[in-house]
């Protein structure tokens, strides 16, 4: 069982009961077990402005799958809630990211993990500090170094 974060996202819908319905989506996959959950926070939009404020959380889970099996369970989650992708950094009924992969660097086509963006948004390392402050510290360290 290796030990993954993933950051959750929505501002369109119902973002609150979205948030909770995918908690509960995950926690009821048989090979994720979420082990921490940070408070939701709101946040302003980045990247795209013009658009409704986020609520967003982390959250610690143990796994069996691999990275790219536990994004794919992730998006499955998303695309089963009726999340559909129109633009970039777009409005979304929920986006689950996963932020951080035990220890493990890799960049691929599908996933790179840490999160590419993650070093630079309070809005992923602020609930990522209140559950796990050892990783948001290695993921901003890994950003320096690059
Ligand atoms: P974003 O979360 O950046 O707004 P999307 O949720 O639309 O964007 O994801 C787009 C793609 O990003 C996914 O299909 C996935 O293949 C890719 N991706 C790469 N690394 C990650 C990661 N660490 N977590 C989630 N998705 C990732
Ligand atoms: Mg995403």
């Amino acid at each position: 069982m290796g030990k993954a974060w993933l950051g959750l996202g929505a501002n369109i819908g119902r973002p609150r009961a979205q948030m909770l319905e995918a908690l509960r989506r995950l926690d009821a996959h048989p090979d994720i077990h979420i082990t921490r959950k940070s408070g939701i926070i709101e946040t302003d939009p980045w990247g795209k402005t013009d658009q409704d404020p986020f609520l967003n959380m982390a959250i610690e889970v143990e796994t069996a799958l691999g990275p790219i099996d536990l994004l794919d369970a992730c998006l499955m989650i998303e695309e089963a809630m009726g999340r559909k992708r129109t633009e970039k950094w777009g409005p979304r009924l929920i986006d689950i990211d996963v932020v951080a992969f035990g220890q493990m660097k890799l960049i691929t086509d599908r996933l790179t993990v840490p999160h590419p963006h993650a070093h630079e948004r309070s809005f992923v390392l602020d609930p990522l500090e209140e559950i796990a402050p050892s990783v948001a510290k290695w993921i901003k360290a890994q950003a320096v170094k690059g």
